[in-house]
């Protein structure tokens, strides 16, 4: 057969990107290149490892599966060599000339934007390893064979600047091994004992033989298997940062164990810092499913639902089959224990560091409070556990402090039937809604709900240990009455007669008008005849269907209010007045306006200067 020629190919144009800042602004821990290319050898190993067992037709298939690495002085070469699946052609031209993320090039903009020890994180946690090498190296050539039967050998060639090529090679065994020349002043990744160091160091826990210029290294494997008692923390957390290719310490883990119903065990880990920054990516879901220490899915969705993508570690289970398919796992009945089971442990987890460590879980909550808050709304089996572990501001809280529903429920008067809420874009606006007046007189605490999932969230819940939610706006809450209305039938019966002349003006814009038992000092409000949705919420359906009209209210009045009282006594001396309809109108258009529902803005700006107009005229 005709060997195949040399094809030159140029990188796409996001790794060039990232190759340049790669190669131009890392100077320091370049040293992590070494653990990328553990990290992809150990993944290839995986995968052969899984294909042998399948009985796939491979090539060598009594092949050891190992790592070697070695070095060459005078060329100055560092070459690491593994058995693993190798690629084909194609697969070296997808997987060595593109990256293939979404979001790519959201995170070479952050990328390129952080700090350095955030960089080498960053590069570790989105998967774009191999490149690294290029920091140590002037150029790179790749020598590959695919496992699968009768592939032939092909060697990439590349100087990490604009392209590559690839031409066919002779390479005896199965697997790739990847060749380094080392820049002038990179050497010392020739000597052994720098070598070793760093391995140690960063990629401890290689389920396969490693072998520096033939000597094997001791590594440690599977520690999800060994007996708690045996391990410390230090253990977890160097794991842990071997599984996340980070520097980083978890901020919590738990170590699970189980015999019955179901054989497995499982180590999970929740990060410091949420890898889902502003529009940025989704993670990856972050649990990988071993069957008897073969790693059978990475990132396995069916177990750590999407929601909880944050948690990252292993599940290993000696009673799942090791040639389960992916459409099978999600119907597994024992899968299906040990996801109830792991679910159960990490609720019950997370809810007793919020009770003994509450500064802990705030950290916690400050990162991955999104999450939990989709998983009331996707969750429907879990979602009452997640609700013990969200927290709100609240009506009795300062502005930095939180509450769970528990407290809520704890503290509130055995009477009280409801949990309240009230919805805003942030504390200091929703501190000014007019609709809290009635609830701080009588000491009623109220959730500040600022965050629009907020909403989603309650909607999701409906109730909480049998109280239901309800918004403030649409609350059955009465004051008693005030001084200027218990005392004067007279100005009572003004008051009414005002009402009317306001219906008349409102016309449709309200469903009506009413005096308010729940205001103190403002002189009117919007309330909410149902429990429809809150103005937050109308405003986002708003921006997804631009037709969407706004739900009508009810317009009540205060009328212990001074401005009411005068206009009140300005109806009733002078019904038809002109500057009573103007100021009238103006009266429910500020309510509008406070709720940001405003569509008439263009009457209301020359009716206010009116206003001011009549207002100056009366200033001496
Ligand atoms: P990641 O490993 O996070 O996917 P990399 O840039 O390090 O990102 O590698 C890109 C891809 O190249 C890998 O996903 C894998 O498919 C392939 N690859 C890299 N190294 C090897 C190897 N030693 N054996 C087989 N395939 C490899």
């Amino acid at each position: 057969m005709e060997k195949e020629k040399l094809e030159k190919f140029e990188f796409e144009s996001e790794v060039k990107q990232l190759l340049h800042i790669l190669v131009y602004s890392l100077y320091k821990n370049k040293e992590i290149f070494l653990r990328e290319l553990i990290s992809n050898a150990v993944d290839a190993l995986n995968k052969i490892k899984f294909e042998i067992l399948m009985n796939k037709n491979i090539e060598d298939k009594d092949e050891d599966l190992r790592i070697d690495i070695s070095v060459n002085k005078i060329q100055n070469k560092f070459m690491i060599e593994d058995t693993g699946v190798g690629m084909t052609k194609n697969e070296l031209v997808n997987n060595l000339g593109t990256i293939a993320h979404s979001g790519t090039s959201n995170f070479l903009k952050k990328l390129s934007e952080s700090k350095e020890e955030e960089k080498i994180d960053l590069i570790g946690k989105f998967g774009v390893g191999f490149y690294s090498s290029f920091m140590v190296a002037k150029e790179i050539h790749v020598y590959t064979k695919s496992f699968k039967k009768g592939s032939k050998s092909f060697l990439w060639k590349s100087k990490g600047d604009a392209d590559y090529t690839i031409e066919e090679t002779i390479k005896k065994i199965r697997g790739t091994r990847i060749e380094l020349l080392l820049k002038n002043d990179e050497k010392e990744f020739l000597e052994k004992f720098t070598i070793k160091h760093t391995i140690l160091k960063h990629s401890k826990f290689i389920p396969f033989p490693l072998y520096i210029e033939k000597e094997k290294i001791e590594t440690s494997e599977a520690i999800w298997t060994q007996p708690k008692s045996s391990l410390k923390e230090k253990d977890y957390y160097e794991f842990y940062k071997f599984l996340e290719n980070t520097q980083e310490e978890p901020e919590t883990y738990i170590h699970l164990s189980s015999d019955a119903p179901v054989q497995f065990n499982a180590i999970f880990f929740i990060p410091k810092i949420s890898f889902e920054f502003e529009g940025f990516l989704k993670a990856e879901p972050g649990v990988d499913l071993y069957s008897k220490k073969v790693l059978i899915q990475k990132g396995c969705k069916d177990i750590i639902p999407e929601y909880l993508r944050f948690v990252k570690g292993v599940i290993d289970s000696e009673d799942i089959p090791i040639n389960i398919s992916r459409e099978t796992i999600q119907n597994n009945i024992k899968i299906n224990r040990i996801k109830k089971h792991s679910l159960k442990k990490i609720f019950e987890h997370l809810k007793k560091i919020k009770e003994k460590n509450r500064e802990k879980y705030l950290k916690i909550w400050k990162n991955f409070a999104k999450n939990l808050k989709e998983g009331v709304a996707y969750d429907f089996e879990n979602k009452e556990k997640i609700s013990d572990l969200l927290l709100f501001h609240s009506s009795k809280k300062s502005k930095k402090d939180f509450i769970d529903l528990k407290e809520y429920i704890d503290r509130m008067d055995k009477a009280q039937k409801e949990i309240f809420y009230v919805t805003g874009l942030d504390i200091e606006s929703i501190e000014k809604n007019p609709a809290l007046e009635a609830f701080k007189k009588k000491d009623i605490e109220v959730l500040y709900l600022n965050d629009p999932l907020d909403e989603i969230v309650i909607d999701h819940l409906r109730e909480y240990k049998s109280k239901v939610f309800k918004m403030v706006e649409s609350a059955d809450i009465k004051l008693e009455k005030g001084k200027d209305v218990k005392n004067d039938e007279n100005y009572l019966k003004d008051t009414e007669n005002f009402i009317l002349y306001l219906k008349t003006i409102y016309k449709e814009r309200i469903t009506d008008v009413k005096i308010s038992k729940r205001l103190v000092d403002s002189p009117c409000i919007l309330t909410h005849a149902t429990d429809g949705p809150s103005v937050q919420m109308e405003k986002i359906m708003k921006m997804v269907n631009k037709d969407y009209k706004y739900s009508k209210k009810i317009f009540e009045i205060n009328p212990d209010n001074e401005l009411i009282k005068e206009m009140v006594r300005i109806h009733k001396a002078t019904p038809d007045s002109p500057e009573l309809k103007v100021i009238s109108l103006q009266l429910l258009d500020n309510m509008m306006l406070r709720e940001g529902v405003i569509d008439n803005i263009d009457t209301i700006v020359p009716r206010v200067q009116d206003i001011m107009l009549q207002a100056c005229k009366n200033i001496k």
